[in-house]
C-alpha cells in the first residue's frame, strides 16, 4: 500500500514510513492511495473472530508487505494481550436502539491505548528492521500522552516527549503521564491551551534541521497508522450487531476527528454504516460546521471533557480531501485558508456531500452532568465525561428503527472522579492496576509557550539516551 499527501507535495510512502514520518513534509495528512474494499462474504467470514485476529486482518491492507503478515498478528496479539476485558472492546445496550461500545479497557483506561498499543509495537519493529531511533513529540489535551507514554517507556530506540496544556487536564490525567519513571519519557507543561501544545509540535517539525536533528515523529491522531488501528473495533460492533446483513450508526465523542474519520473508513471499506454522528462539548466548532457550513475557530474552553477541548481538528482534512475528489491543490487552499483566516466555508456542494452522512451534536458541560445522572439512574451505567457527550449525541440523532446506534466509550469514569462524583455523589475506583498513581512522584518540567525553550528540553532528553 502505498501513502499520499492531502496536499500532494510530500515524497509517496509505504506504511512503515508514514508510520515514521506522521505529518506529511508539505503539512498535509497521508492517506493511503487506494482504499481497500471488502465484499459482504468477506465481513461475514470475519464474524466471531477474536478481536486482536480481526484487527490483524483489517489492518493488513493498510500495512501491504512493509510487516510480514504472521508478524503483524503477532504484534497485534501482543497490544491487546494486556486488556481488562476478554473480549478488548464490549458492547453493552443502554436502550432499544442504543448501545455503548467500551473501548477504555487498555493500561491508561481511554480509547488511545486501542491504537498506540499496537503503535509501540510497530514502532519498535520497523526501528529494529532499520537500525535507526526516532524521537516522538505529541501534544496531549489529556489521554494521548499517557497512551502514549504507557506504549513506549523502556523501549529501546524511542525517546518520547509530551506537552500538555500546563493545569488544563485531570489529576488522574497527568498523574498517568509523570508517574511514569523511565529515562526515553521528558513531560513537558506548557503554560497556554491545547492548541498552543499541537502548535509547538508542528513548529518542531516546521524546523528542518531540528527534525532531522532528532529523527522527530510523531504518535498523535495525524499519523495514519493510529487511524487504521482504529477501524477494526468499529467493525467488531458493526459485525456482531449483524453487519454486513444490517446497519449500524456510529456516535463518536470527538477532538481532533481521528475516531470518527476511523468509523467513516470502516464504512469505506465496505461496512454499512447509515450514518455517523459527531458529538462535540462547549468547543462545538465541528458541529456548527456540520449545522451551517461555517468552521470558524472560536477560543479553545476548558470544559467538562477535556480530551475534547479543541478548536482545530487535524484530522477533518483527511476527510475534505475525500469530500473534494481528492483534489489535493484544493485541500491545501482551503486548509491554509482555514489557517490564515480562521474560518473555513466549503462548496455546497462538498457540504452537502458531508451532511449526508455526518450529524452534528454539542453538549455544554450541565447537559454532560444532566446525561452522566440520567443514564445512571435509568441504566445503572456509569458514563465517563466524553461517553455521556456521545450517549447524547447519539440519542438526538437516532436513525431509523432498526438501526442500533453505538455510541463510543471512549474513557473510563475512574479518569474523571470529580466529574463523576458532583454527580452521583460518589467516587469511582480506579480499576486496582492504577490504584497507587497518588502517591508516586511526578516527573514533568513547565515551560512558558516559546518554542526554542521547548526545543531545548527535548534535545536534553534525545542526547542522554543517543
Ligand atoms: C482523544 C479523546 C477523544 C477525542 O477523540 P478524537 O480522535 O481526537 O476525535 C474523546 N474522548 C476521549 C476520552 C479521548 O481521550
Amino acid at each position: 500500500m502505498r501513502y499520499i499527501s492531502t496536499r500532494g507535495h510530500a515524497p509517496v510512502r509505504d506504511f512503515a514510513g508514514v508510520l515514521l514520518a506522521g505529518l506529511a513534509e508539505d503539512g498535509g495528512l497521508y492517506v493511503p492511495e487506494t482504499w481497500p474494499h471488502f465484499s459482504p462474504a468477506d465481513w461475514r467470514a470475519l464474524r466471531g473472530l477474536p478481536y486482536h485476529a480481526l484487527a490483524a486482518h483489517l489492518i493488513q491492507p493498510f500495512v501491504g508487505d512493509a510487516i510480514e503478515t504472521a508478524r503483524l498478528a503477532a504484534l497485534c496479539r501482543d497490544a491487546y494481550a494486556g486488556f481488562g476485558h476478554p473480549a478488548v472492546v464490549p458492547l453493552v445496550q443502554l436502550d432499544t436502539g442504543l448501545c455503548v461500545q467500551e473501548l477504555f479497557h487498555g493500561p491508561t483506561l481511554s480509547f488511545k491505548d486501542m491504537a498506540l498499543q499496537l503503535l509501540g509495537r510497530l514502532f519498535d519493529h520497523v526501528l529494529a528492521a532499520r537500525d535507526t531511533r526516532v524521537t516522538i513529540v505529541g501534544a496531549t489535551s489529556g489521554d494521548t500522552g499517557s497512551a502514549a507514554i504507557e506504549a513506549c517507556a523502556g523501549r529501546e530506540r524511542i525517546d518520547v516527549a509530551f506537552l500538555h496544556p500546563h493545569n488544563r487536564i485531570s489529576d488522574v490525567q497527568r498523574r498517568q503521564m509523570t508517574t511514569v519513571a523511565a529515562p526515553n519519557i521528558a513531560n513537558i507543561a506548557i503554560e497556554g491551551t491545547f492548541d498552543d501544545c499541537q502548535d509547538l509540535v508542528k513548529a518542531m517539525f516546521a524546523d528542518a534541521p531540528f527534525r532531522q536533528e532528532l529523527q522527530l515523529s510523531a504518535m498523535n491522531s495525524i499519523n495514519w497508522a493510529r487511524i487504521a488501528a482504529q477501524v477494526p473495533y468499529y467493525a467488531a460492533a458493526a459485525l456482531a450487531l449483524g453487519a454486513p446483513d444490517r446497519e449500524v450508526a456510529f456516535s463518536v465523542p470527538t477532538g481532533n476527528f481521528g475516531n470518527v474519520l476511523a468509523a467513516w473508513v470502516v464504512r469505506r471499506m465496505g461496512l454499512p454504516v447509515a450514518r455517523l454522528i459527531v458529538g462535540s462539548n462547549r468547543n462545538d466548532i465541528l458541529s456548527r460546521f456540520l449545522q451551517s457550513n461555517d468552521m470558524s475557530i472560536a477560543p479553545v474552553e476548558p470544559s467538562l471533557s477535556p480530551s475534547m477541548d479543541i478548536q482545530i481538528s487535524s484530522n477533518f482534512e483527511r476527510l475534505l480531501f475525500e469530500l473534494m475528489d481528492r483534489d489535493a491543490a484544493a485541500t491545501g487552499a482551503t486548509m491554509r485558508e482555514f489557517r490564515r483566516a480562521g474560518r473555513m466555508h466549503v462548496l455546497d456542494a462538498v457540504w452537502h456531500r458531508c451532511r449526508t452522512l455526518f450529524h452534528g451534536f454539542r453538549l455544554d458541560d450541565a447537559g454532560i452532568e444532566a446525561t452522566i445522572a440520567r443514564v445512571h439512574e435509568t441504566t445503572g451505567y456509569l458514563a465517563d465525561p466524553h461517553t455521556a457527550v456521545g450517549i447524547a449525541a447519539a440519542e438526538a440523532h437516532l436513525p431509523a428503527r432498526g438501526v442500533m446506534t453505538v455510541a463510543m466509550a471512549t474513557a473510563h469514569p475512574a479518569k474523571f472522579p470529580d466529574a463523576i462524583e458532583r454527580v452521583i455523589g460518589k467516587r469511582p475506583h480506579l480499576p486496582p492496576r492504577l490504584g497507587d498513581l497518588v502517591d508516586q512522584p511526578e516527573h514533568l518540567t513547565v515551560l512558558p509557550n516559546d518554542l526554542p525553550a521547548v526545543e531545548a528540553q527535548v534535545r536534553a532528553l534525545a542526547r542522554r539516551n543517543a
